[in-house]
């Protein structure tokens, strides 16, 4: 007999951080921005006009392909753009992993990489992070069917110079190189000025993180003009109007006001440095993190514990129970305010420990 449930596709989806939705809560689980978005956006969001939602946005998205194109001083046959950067990444592994070899990404990175190498049948091979959660620019240097990598990493926060990301890209000309940047805003060198050196380069940023725009789901892919025909074609063929025109307009105001961006990043940064300090002093250790969050292991007591008592006290960061990062957590810089209670919270519970452990040794 014909059983159906031999013919669906089974997968194991990506599981985001959770969305809890409470008055109280410090949120540091999923990187997005403390800030508000632009004002500029506020403003084009009064001025949107709800009588053109009766229409179909523009297909070619010209409006924020224009706007992003202007603000990197590019042309705008050389940007994408998509519903969040997850689905550019989606798009780019349709069109250009096609091949019968293996794409190659780090063995601790973005865990929606395997998910989407899975969903399309991409053969993949993982390659270890060196002790120090670093890539070893070394083992991406093999034939293969393209590689893939954030800089920064996640969940690390590790930043890679940029000399080697170009040694990565040039040893694999034959091949498609993306370069996730997804948190490149918070201190990183950009990969992009290569994309007129490298026609196999795509460098793939997003609206969720720098320009807190998460809610709004914008993401961009920048590269030669060939790469982006070739996943327009792609996107045209599984939908037209990927973009609404709601996410057009306010990213298209977000990306212009280069002041607020500036502003926003800049009180990350500061914040993410006094955190770094601060966790120091409380026993944590870390790599050093270029990124909106901090990938923080503590001396003596489990994160998964951490992770736990943070929750009870409605503080949410990330704990992935995943091997060689099972003892870490993910934290979030969110604002100062946010990240002083978050201490002061933190600093209340390991006194907590050594109260405990002074009154066991008394009972003795
Ligand atoms: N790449 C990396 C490395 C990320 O951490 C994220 C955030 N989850 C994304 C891409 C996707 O972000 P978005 O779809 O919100 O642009």
């Amino acid at each position: 007999m014909e059983n159906w449930e031999s013919y669906v596709r089974k997968v194991v989806p990506y599981v985001p951080g959770e969305q809890p939705d409470r008055e109280k809560m410090i949120k540091l689980n999923t990187n997005e921005n403390p800030y508000p978005p632009s004002p500029k956006v506020l403003e084009a969001l009064r001025q949107l006009d709800a009588d053109r939602l009766r229409l179909y946005p523009e297909p070619d998205c010209g409006v924020l392909v224009n706007a992003i194109a202007q603000y990197y001083g590019l042309d705008s046959s050389q940007v994408f753009v998509g519903v969040g950067s997850d689905d550019v990444l989606a798009m780019i592994f349709q069109t250009f992993f096609q091949s019968d070899r293996p794409i190659l990404f780090p063995d601790i990175t973005y865990s929606f990489y395997d998910v989407w190498a899975d969903l399309f049948r991409i053969p993949y091979q993982t390659k270890p992070l060196d002790e120090n959660f670093r890539i070893r620019k070394e083992d991406y240097c093999q034939r293969s069917g393209g590689v893939i990598f954030p800089n920064p990493n996640a969940p690390t926060g590790v930043l890679m110079d940029l000399s080697e990301v170009e040694e990565i890209i040039a040893a694999n000309r034959d091949v498609i190189v993306v370069v996730d940047e997804a948190y490149i805003d918070f201190g990183g060198v950009s990969a992009l000025p290569l994309i007129q050196t490298y026609k196999n380069l795509l460098v793939v940023q997003t609206f969720s993180k720098s320009r807190s725009l998460a809610g709004m789901r914008i993401g961009f892919a920048m590269g030669n003009p060939k790469l982006i025909r070739y996943i327009n074609d792609v996107k045209y063929s599984f939908n037209s109007y990927t973009m609404n025109r709601t996410s057009l307009l306010l990213g298209a105001a977000a990306i212009r006001d280069r002041e607020y961006f500036e502003q926003t990043t800049a009180k990350i940064i500061q914040t993410r440095e006094w955190l770094k300090q601060e966790l120091t002093d409380l026993g944590f250790s870390f790599p050093d993190s270029k990124s909106n969050f901090v990938f923080a292991t503590h001396k003596s007591v489990p994160a998964k514990q951490i992770f736990e008592a943070l929750q009870e006290r409605d503080i949410y960061v990330r704990y992935f129970a995943k091997e060689r990062i099972d003892n870490y957590l993910r934290i979030s810089v969110g604002t100062r305010e946010e990240m002083e209670q978050f201490i002061h919270i933190l600093r209340q519970y390991f006194a907590s420990f050594s109260f405990q452990s002074k009154s066991t040794a008394c009972r003795r």
